[in-house]
């Protein structure tokens, strides 16, 4: 009889932008390693993701239950995506009490097995307290970030040294990573800079951040040959090894079954960017539902307008304003702004979605003014397109300045939510980066050396491995080495 195959089982934190690159890597784990997944979540994202997951997969959904109404929650909202920002950490805080039924479900597979621990489990950043069932059950662990490396060293290190009010200047250096060149105020996420460590963020990271010492390991979806700053802090601060695995991206029809109905049909698209010279098109885009002020949305107007360039813009109600509701042009663009862009044919505007990875494919497309959350920016940097940056949460500041100073490929146009912006600064930085200047010329050079690393790290053919190829072997390796040791040990 044959052996029965190895399984996984991965368990991302409750919200889209988690569950869409854990997803992406059970199903290249299932691809390339034949490996069996057990996706875990709680009742109503594992109902949304039966959708996601593609026909010819055999990733097994296991629901741990949870009721969002027990932890002063609205009822069913058990995703990020349908919560008000200042509920996320409610739903952080409350994810905390999945650790019983995770922790039955776990030994529910080894009785289901024979006895036989899964190879591995794989868990959001944010459930550090995975970490501490696995070593319980001796089952090897690791911690999957959908952030890069030095975006999660960053932000890791600034949780663990807070507060940061007290620091007398508005810079500061991380003194456990100092390979990080100073950092400002303005570039901490609001739940840092508010963090007094008496406050629920902290509470939440103080106890969520030093439990990734029971892991194994950290998996990330980045590549070694650019990202070796972040991952070498990790390997040195937790004495455990940093696997970069990636990029890990969904294909695009695995993309559409997992993503939202686009504002735009895929066809006429296509025909607007054929029409457009090469490298002439900014991507405009704040990624999957971060929106920004009013006066904001008019001073990026005007200065896409003004710098005549043409551009796609994915549009949403401004802060403020229900995200879901229909988008008022009228209201919150320049008087006559999208009838001139649409007469011209120099602009479109997007309502919430748009197919971003066909629009960053397409030679036409020069620019991606971004969030530069990590999925955005692997997207980029995947297609060699350079970015301007507008970071908005997270760990987002940081990688702004990764791209900016590290890579070269990025320039930070505006930074934050709230910050007031001018059309004018807007404008000479779009087109410090499209036309053809020095600056933009080797971004444009940087950005697609970049894409020759990716191609390289992800090669796997004529008996030639990439690192990524190599680390994900690696990290296997080291998960059958436990399991087998300890095996051997009971
Ligand atoms: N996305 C998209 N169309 C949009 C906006 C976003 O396809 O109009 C996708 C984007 O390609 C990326 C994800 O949503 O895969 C956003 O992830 P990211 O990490 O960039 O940002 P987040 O949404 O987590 O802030």
């Amino acid at each position: 009889m044959a052996e029965p195959k190895e399984n996984i089982v991965m368990f991302p934190f409750m919200a889209q932008g988690h569950i869409i690159p854990f997803l992406a890597l059970a199903l290249h784990i299932e691809q390339t390693k034949g490996y069996t997944i057990t996706f875990v979540n709680t009742p109503l994202n594992i109902k949304k993701l039966k959708s996601s997951i593609p026909p010819n997969s055999s990733i097994k959904l296991l629901e741990v239950p949870f009721n969002s109404s027990d932890h002063g929650l609205p009822p069913n909202s058990e995703n990020t995506d349908i919560l008000p920002y200042p509920l996320i950490i409610r739903l952080l805080h409350a994810s905390t009490s999945l650790k019983p039924a995770f922790k039955t479900l776990i030994e529910d597979i080894v009785e289901e097995q024979g006895g036989k621990p899964p190879l591995c489990i794989i868990a959001d950043i944010f459930f550090g307290w995975t970490a501490t069932v696995a070593k319980e059950l001796r089952v090897f662990h690791a911690i999957f970030s959908g952030a890069g490396g030095f975006g999660l060293a960053c932000y890791y290190s600034v949780w663990l040294s807070l507060p940061h009010r007290e620091v007398d200047s508005d810079e500061f250096e991380l003194q456990d990573f100092k390979e990080a060149s100073r950092f400002h105020v303005s570039q901490l996420p609001l739940s840092i800079l508010t963090a007094d460590g008496s406050d629920s963020w902290s509470v939440f990271q103080r106890m969520n951040l030093p439990a990734w010492v029971d892991s194994n390991g950290i998996l990330f979806n980045t590549v070694e040959e650019f990202d070796q700053l972040g991952l070498m802090y990790f390997r040195k601060r937790l004495g455990r090894p940093a696997w970069a695995i990636g990029p890990v991206l969904l294909s695009v029809d695995n993309r559409a079954r997992a993503g939202k109905q686009a504002g735009i049909s895929a066809d006429f698209l296509k025909e607007w960017l054929d029409a457009k010279p090469v490298n002439s098109v900014l991507y405009v885009s704040f990624g999957s539902n971060n929106t920004i002020s009013t006066s904001q949305m008019m001073q990026l107007a005007m200065a896409l307008e003004g710098s005549g360039k043409n551009f796609i813009w994915v549009v949403r109600p401004p802060i403020g304003f229900d995200i879901n509701s229909e988008f008022k042009a009228k209201e919150w663009l320049p008087e006559g702004f999208e009838e001139r862009i649409k007469d011209s044919g120099r602009g479109l505007l997007v309502h919430n979605w748009a197919p971003q990875v066909e629009i960053l494919s397409h030679k036409s497309t020069c620019a991606f003014l971004s969030h530069c959350g990590w999925n955005s920016v692997l997207e980029a940097l995947n297609k060699g397109v350079p970015m301007l940056g507008w970071a908005m949460a997270g760990e987002q500041f940081f990688n702004v300045k990764f791209l900016e100073e590290e890579l070269g490929v990025c320039v930070e146009i505006v930074r934050g939510k709230t910050c007031e912006v001018r059309h004018e600064d807007m404008k000479a930085k779009i087109e410090l980066v499209m036309n053809e200047t020095e600056k933009g010329k080797e971004m444009r050079r940087k950005a697609s050396k970049v894409k020759g690393m990716i191609k390289n790290a992800m090669r796997d053919e004529d008996g030639f491995k990439g690192s990524s190829v190599k680390e994900l072997d690696g990290f296997f390796k080291a998960a059958t080495v436990m399991r087998d040791g300890a095996n051997h040990d009971a």
